[in-house]
């Protein structure tokens, strides 16, 4: 082993990341040290990358970053397998989540460790313990009570990156939304999140799939991964027009469950109006704290509709995200969902040209960092 690895250091919006030597970490009996074989630009990331949301950076700068896989570089003493008992060993590959449930408060005591409020750590700089918090690195320090699972052969690294977020979050939001055997949504917003979230609709059984965005580019890969219907709000540009198109693809009622994968709070009035009677609206896009929305309550109630807010997911969705994508690695083109790759060393080129796509161009862009 060697006894450092590089980082990517972030010291605040608008200032370069920069690349540094890292001490590697004295393993814990139940840790596992991972080298990072990819390591995506989410959506979140680019928000700390901007500061949209005020953050409190320590003054050795923050190792950010969280949607990414890897191999196992070492097993900590106690650790002879994965999450689901099967054997590991130093160099399978894996997927793992990013985030430590403490098992230790009310929220985790009723079973909902995606609702933990002390499963996300406070941004800590290189200088601490276990030194590689996050995934723009080489390695990534799994803590003590972190899941790991081991990785088909059949799934390439790029099909599985996503898995830790993305992925597992629409999975674990469509299941906990409620959606059936049969039933029907709306995604609003065929970025990233949303057209897997048509793909995992499809598969879950949905007998009609509905994506709304207004980039032609970007409803095209929506049907690619499963959409049976888009509207494109450019052209039907009536909110009255949109929601009637889906209760006429939904039987008149509306749709069983609705998510917002956009990220700006206008649209979710609109998603909530798309549902049927006692509907699940679904939000996951608006993470930016503050941002607001006019919402009128009479139509939850008289709709006997519900708004289901989630973040992250069980850990126990990753092992079924990843049996998702064998079962359909050639059915939808996971392929398009990372556009661009760089070398580490190049994370400010990635994050700027990633806010550039994501502005300029009718395209999904999702950039990977290769350590
Ligand atoms: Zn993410
Ligand atoms: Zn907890």
């Amino acid at each position: 082993m060697p006894s450092v690895g590089r980082a990517a250091v972030f010291f605040g919006p608008g200032k370069p990341f920069e690349i540094r030597e890292v001490p590697l970490p004295e393993i814990e009996p139940d840790a596992v040290l991972i080298k990072v074989s990819l390591a995506n630009v989410c959506g979140s990331d680019l928000h700390f990358w901007r500061g949209d949301a005020p953050l409190r950076l320590p003054e050795d700068g923050w190792i950010f970053g969280h949607e990414m896989t890897g191999r196992v570089a070492k097993l900590g003493r106690n650790v002879k397998t994965d999450s689901l008992g099967r054997p590991l060993r130093e160099g399978d590959r894996v997927a793992y989540t990013y985030f430590y449930p403490c098992g230790r408060c009310y929220v985790c005591l009723n079973k909902q460790p995606a609702a933990c409020p002390a499963k996300i750590e406070r941004p800590r700089g290189p200088s601490e313990f276990p030194h590689f918090h996050g995934a723009f690195a080489e390695y990534y320090y799994l803590r003590p009570g972190g899941a790991l699972f081991g990785v088909p052969d059949a799934l390439s690294d790029e099909l599985v990156s996503p898995v830790n977020c993305a992925l597992s979050q629409v999975i674990f939001g469509l299941q906990e939304a409620g959606l059936r055997f049969g039933g029907s949504v709306v995604i609003q917003g065929a970025g990233g999140l949303g057209v897997q979230a048509a793909a995992v609709a499809k598969d879950m059984g949905a007998s009609t799939v509905i994506v709304v965005d207004q980039l032609p580019g970007r409803l095209e890969l929506a049907r690619a991964f499963g959409a049976d219907h888009v509207i494109n709000v450019k052209e039907v540009a009536e909110r009255k027009e949109r929601v009637t198109l889906v209760r006429k693809w939904t039987g008149g009622m509306g749709a069983d469950v609705a998510c917002d994968f956009v990220g700006f709070p206008q649209v979710i009035p609109e998603g909530i109006e798309m549902l049927r009677p006692g509907g699940a609206y679904l939000e996951i896009g608006t993470i930016s704290r503050g941002a607001k929305v006019e919402l009128e309550p009479a139509t939850l109630v008289w709709g006997a509709k519900k708004i289901v807010g989630v973040i992250m997911y069980d850990a126990a969705v990753i092992p079924r995200a990843l049996d998702f994508l064998v079962r359909n690695r050639t059915r939808f083109p996971f392929d398009r969902l990372i556009s661009h790759k760089y070398p580490l060393e190049q994370i400010n080129q990635a994050f700027s040209e990633s806010e550039w796509h994501n502005r300029e161009t009718t395209k999904i862009s999702r950039a990977a960092l290769v350590p």
